[in-house]
């Protein structure tokens, strides 16, 4: 590209046919969100610049971006940003980048937290969950935990910069947690991937904390703990809501059951089985 000159158009139109051969998602978005990116801008702004060609260095910039999302890097690792119920966070390779599929989990959860209510989001990651549940009650008392320091301190980052006031602590799931707490909502999207099934998946989520994805032989070793524990720190008429791969709709809510909780499964955009929804019985 070095002699040419280069306007935002003609680079966007460039780079959608390189990323959709070099089978990137959404090849358009993702060209308009690196380039913003590297120009410091927003992506309306490309569209009223156009035709004002690159310096160099924005260029050099630019190339740099696409050439590592080209080699599979998520573009949110890319340019540091992941809106997520609204708010925009910041993520890197410390956390698992945040999923359209996990507002359900927020929506759910939120139907279920009182105003003054208490919440336990478990294996918090960048924050995401707690951070949306602490904005949208702002009198609810909003816990959170996760097992890795690298995670918890993005998480917190997170929260001060979106003046979010949840309480972060370090620690396997319930570990941390004060014996004879109880909470109206406890939430978790746990690692619940199946072993065998993370060499398969996109090379994206290679680059993505193994710590947050890998769920063990049938995805359910963080699952099943969370369940067992979950009865203690519910309070009376408490709801545990958790995230699950497309294969749990079958055996999550029976260890629900076990557990002495009710569930019922909600399907995600995609109509996959996502979410599972208890609450104890009687
Ligand atoms: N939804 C993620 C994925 O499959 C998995 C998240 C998780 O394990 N919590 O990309």
């Amino acid at each position: 590209m070095s002699t040419e000159i280069w306007t935002p158009l003609k680079l966007l139109t460039w780079t959608q046919g390189y990323f959709a051969r070099a089978g990137v998602d959404a090849p358009r978005l993702t060209a308009e969100l690196l380039l913003a990116h590297a120009l410091g801008c927003d992506r309306v702004r490309l569209y009223l610049d156009f035709d004002k060609p690159l310096g160099p260095d924005e260029l050099a910039r630019y190339r740099a971006l696409v050439k590592r999302r080209g080699e599979g890097e998520p573009t949110a690792y890319l340019t540091g940003a992941k809106e997520f119920y609204g708010h925009a966070l910041r993520v890197d390779a410390r956390a698992l980048i945040p999923r359209p599929e996990t507002e359900l989990l927020v929506e759910a959860a939120l139907a279920a937290l009182p105003e003054e209510g208490a919440a336990l989001d478990l294996c918090t990651g960048t924050g995401c969950v707690a951070i949306a549940l602490a904005l949208a009650r702002p009198r609810a008392r909003v816990t959170a935990t996760d097992l890795s320091p690298e995670a918890l301190a993005l998480a917190a980052e997170n929260a001060a910069r979106l003046a979010a006031p949840v309480t972060l602590l370090q620690g396997d799931l319930f570990a941390p947690v004060p014996a004879g707490a109880r909470f109206d909502v406890l939430t978790a999207n746990p690692p619940y991937v199946p072993t065998g099934e993370l060499a398969g998946l996109a090379r994206e989520l290679a680059r993505e904390p193994r710590l947050a994805l890998d769920g063990g032989p049938d995805g359910l070793s963080v699952l099943r703990r969370v369940v067992a524990d979950a009865p203690r720190f519910l309070a009376p008429g408490g709801a545990l809501l958790l995230e699950m791969h497309e294969s749990h709709a079958g055996p999550l809510p029976a260890l629900c059951r076990e557990a002495g909780l009710a569930a019922e499964v909600r399907r995600d955009l995609a109509g996959l089985p996502r979410l599972v929804v208890a609450r104890a019985m009687g």
